[in-house]
């Protein structure tokens, strides 16, 4: 039998905003537990929530770029639930009047082409606190920073065929979130997070399975990991003769399997009904349209933009536009050396990716700016320097030593371009290696290698290849 995956990821995406959903308090995230959170936060009788506006208008953002609806009514619900570290006794979620529906989002197949993966809704909710299992002995600490924090849910359709596209999928929506600025992506602080729902069908059946969800899975590596492992669980299972429970499962990767935290619980368990406290959502075309207008060209859009304005490749546009700042620093440089678009997108993809990899750091956090990173492409592109030594003025400028033009200034890196400078070079290897002269003249003609290195050497680099090559040739032919 050969079975078929299917999964629908629901993503919670935590929005930058620097206060609550419904309070003044701060987001900020890792300060002392329990100091940023207001009377609202903690659920006291009398209080009211207050809706932040600009979680409206990031989720229209997100709703826009996902050629998504955007409810001119929606609604906020209470999601009734008890747990410790939700002191109201309810969620603010959005249920039957979501702000933003019926969407989609292009993924790259693994495989190669494209595929539209259908967004079902992304709807606005508050965050809850959190349980602090681990720092006192026996006892559990509530931690109600988090609570209030505004959420974007963002849920798929179940549209997914394997693991890889679920990475995918996930990764183009960790871009897109960045991108239009509304959330930070920040996995490891929990910005944005994941759960997974997955079923097998046998191939070629068309109602869905039974269902499980994967809570909480918080880095793309344990996404991957944990759906593979629950795929082949259920295969296993149904293989068998079981049947796959509906329920909730959690990834524990040390132990690098999945196992179940509780039954699934129905919609109708949490009583679900419009919040009293709070109006009805109304949002005029005239308000999306000003959004709309505001909104930066999209990843794909720029993507496609840098294959035909650059000449890129596919691959090396997809590198470059994987975030909107490693985009403008691109777009940046190019302006600067025009012509040079090949180069940059290789210097910025290689030296100063590696670097700032190497340090940690974020491209606006760069030591070599772009104008900069231009002024070194520039002298590569005239060929005043190989390369190669573009490479140690790089790590000169990295270090602070000035701009491209004053680094090779200072260290006498210019081409030699001199042909009788090279030629008195050549002439002299030559001399001094008779044996491999007389090979090569003999038809070893791999040894060309050889003499150029030793130019090389004696030059410290500086010899344009391309030069010495003709002019080796010349002497030894
Ligand atoms: P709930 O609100 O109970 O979590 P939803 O019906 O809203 O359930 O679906 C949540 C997610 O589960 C969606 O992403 C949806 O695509 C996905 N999903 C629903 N049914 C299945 C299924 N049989 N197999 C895989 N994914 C599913
Ligand atoms: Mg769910």
């Amino acid at each position: 039998m050969s079975w078929e995956t299917v999964i629908g990821l629901e993503i919670h995406a935590q929005l930058s905003t620097r206060s609550k959903i419904f309070s003044g308090s701060a987001t900020t995230y890792g300060a002392e537990p329990n100091t940023q959170a207001s009377l609202v936060d903690l659920g006291y009788p009398g209080v009211l929530p207050v809706l932040n506006a600009e979680v409206v208008s990031m989720a229209i953002r997100f709703g826009l770029a996902t050629d998504c609806n955007i409810a001119p009514r929606s609604v906020f619900a209470r999601k009734n639930y008890f747990y410790p570290d939700l002191p109201k006794g309810y969620q603010i979620s959005q249920y039957e009047l979501p702000i933003v529906h019926g969407g989609s989002l292009d993924i790259d197949l693994p495989e190669g082409g494209r595929k539209r993966i259908g967004i079902t809704r992304a709807h606005l909710e508050e965050d809850a606190g959190k349980s602090l299992h681990e720092d006192f002995h026996g006892m559990t600490g509530i931690d109600l920073n988090r609570a209030g924090t505004p959420l974007l849910e963002i849920v798929s359709e179940p549209d997914l065929r394997s693991p890889e596209e679920a990475v995918a999928y996930l990764r183009r929506i960790h871009q897109l979130v960045r991108w239009l600025g509304i959330c930070d992506g920040n996995m490891q602080e929990g910005s944005f997070r994941c759960d997974a729902n997955i079923s097998i069908r046998p191939r070629g059946e068309t109602r869905l399975g039974t269902r499980t969800e994967l809570k909480n899975l918080n880095s793309f590596r344990f996404i991957d990991r944990a759906i593979r492992h629950e795929v082949e669980r259920q295969i296993e299972l149904v293989e068998d003769g079981g049947k796959v429970v509906q329920e909730t499962r959690l990834y524990d990767p040390e132990r690098d399997i999945t196992r179940p935290m509780r039954s699934k619980e129905e919609a109708n368990d949490y009583r679900y009904f419009p919040d009293p406290d709070l109006l009805p959502v109304l949002i005029e075309t005239a308000t999306i349209e000003a959004i709309r207008a505001s909104l930066p060209e999209l990843p794909t859009a720029r993507r496609e933009r840098f294959v035909r304005e650059y000449g890129l490749s596919e691959y090396d546009a997809g590198v470059l536009t994987s975030s909107r700042e490693l985009a403008d620093y691109f777009e940046a440089a190019v302006e600067a050396v025009p012509g040079a678009a090949k180069l940059v997108a290789n210097w910025t993809m290689g030296e100063l990716t590696a670097v700032l990899k190497r340090e940690g750091l974020d491209i606006t956090d760069s030591r070599v700016d772009a104008r900069a990173l231009a002024g070194l492409v520039a002298r590569i592109h005239d060929e005043t320097i190989s390369g190669k030594i573009a490479k140690e003025v790089f790590e000169a400028m990295w270090a602070g030593a000035g701009d491209a033009d004053s680094v090779i200034e200072a260290r006498g890196l210019k081409q030699i371009t001199d042909t009788g400078a090279l030629e008195a070079i050549v002439a002299e290897v030559v001399a001094d290696h008779p044996e491999q002269a007389a090979e090569y003249r003999a038809g070893k003609h791999k040894l060309m290698g050889f003499f150029v290195g030793q130019v090389m050497k004696r030059t410290q680099g500086k010899a344009n290849p391309g030069q010495v090559n003709g002019l080796i040739k010349a002497v030894l032919e």
